[in-house]
């Protein structure tokens, strides 16, 4: 019989990375969007679908979807690579720069998929702490990075699962002090004051990641995308598969840029609720920390969050349970939903507590 024993590249990997999906009837444990895509968009791709020849294989460069990808953000189309969801973005991005014998630097607590992809591809990984409120450390930087030189610097801005996002001046220094590549990872971008983005040029080692599947509404479509130096972005091409993006998510992609204006009201009503969620979290015994994104971080001080975690399950309502994650002892996160499922969490929660 064959051997079945997984190549050892990357060890400890244990089961993944997986948020239970189990039936509730109030989901905030994903950071999805509560509210779907405007019906015009759906009627739009239904249109567009009709006029996909299947038979074919799609645009193998994306082009129109990139063009208007780089039409939103003022770069050049070839500044632009994009996958299935940015978790594949980041994977390639790792393929490309991070490997054997290389390593990556995360700050935690972050997001986990980091650190798991860069060991997924073999890469090394070197982790520095965040402040005690969770904000990037420049003294903690300078100091991983000087011992390290990793190939690749992650950033996350808002920080999932902690909220906050990064000044422009943090950003800006973490670039001079990284000897590589420096990702700032954008997912919940537009909840944002502003964005590297527009540092990104053909000089600087420095790429963006953003996603579909949080302020577009789009989760389902699995669309991600990159915005960096175009012989990155090249260096990215080289290594995605042939044909990766199907034809009807280019269509999705790029008729949603049509509903700019749309997404954008999504936001602000979603930062509103997330306020207004933050407000009444305040009043209840748990620890919160600001956010710039669509979830919130909450540490109940009554209870352990296990317990917690299961009394909202019982009652029909699922968040984040991160009490395991790096420096997150006793930590859950919520996801901004509507004001209904909002409140029904709030009732839930304080049930519990
Ligand atoms: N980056 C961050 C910070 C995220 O929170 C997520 C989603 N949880 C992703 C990337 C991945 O998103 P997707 O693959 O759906 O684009």
């Amino acid at each position: 019989m064959g051997s079945l024993t997984p190549s050892r590249a990357d060890q400890g990997l244990g089961a993944g990375y997986h948020s239970p999906q189990v039936d509730v009837a109030v989901r905030l444990n994903t950071n999805e969007s509560p509210y779907p895509p405007p019906r015009a968009w759906v009627e739009a791709l239904a249109e567009a679908v009709t006029g996909i020849d299947f038979h074919r294989y799609p645009d193998r460069g994306a082009t129109a979807l990139r063009a208007g990808l780089a039409e939103l953000h003022g770069v050049r189309p070839e500044q632009v690579f994009a996958a299935n969801g940015s978790n594949e973005v980041l994977q390639i991005l790792l393929l490309a720069y991070g490997g054997p014998g290389r390593t990556a630097a995360v700050f935690e607590p972050t997001y986990a998929l980091h650190s798991h992809i860069a060991r997924l591809t073999g890469t090394a990984v070197v982790t520095g702490r965040r402040s005690p409120e969770f904000t990037v450390d420049l003294g903690e930087v300078g100091r991983v990075l000087a011992g390290h030189a990793p190939a690749v610097t992650f950033l996350c801005s808002p920080n999932n699962p902690t909220g906050r996002a990064d000044p422009p001046e943090v950003v800006a220094e973490v670039l001079d002090l990284a000897p590589g590549l420096v990702v700032v990872d954008e997912a919940y971008g537009q909840f944002a004051p502003w964005s590297a983005v527009g540092l990104v040029g053909d000089d600087l080692g420095l790429a963006v990641v953003r996603t579909y599947s949080k302020t577009w509404s789009m989760a389902a479509a699995r669309l991600g995308y990159l915005v960096g130096p175009a012989p990155l972005v090249a260096e990215l091409e080289a290594r995605a598969l042939p044909y990766h993006l199907d034809a009807v998510k280019q269509a999705a992609g790029c008729l949603a840029l049509r509903f700019r204006a749309e997404m954008e009201a999504r936001v602000t009503a979603v930062a509103a609720e997330r306020d207004r969620l933050a407000a009444a979290l305040d009043r209840l015994a748990v620890q919160t920390w600001s956010s710039d994104a669509n979830f919130i971080l909450f540490r109940p001080l009554s209870r352990p969050a296990a317990e917690v975690w299961q009394g909202l399950l019982e009652r029909s309502v699922l968040v984040r349970d991160c009490s395991s994650w790096p420096g997150l002892a006793g930590c859950l996160r919520v996801t901004v939903g509507t004001p209904d499922e909002d409140d029904a969490f709030l009732t839930a929660l304080e049930e519990v507590l």
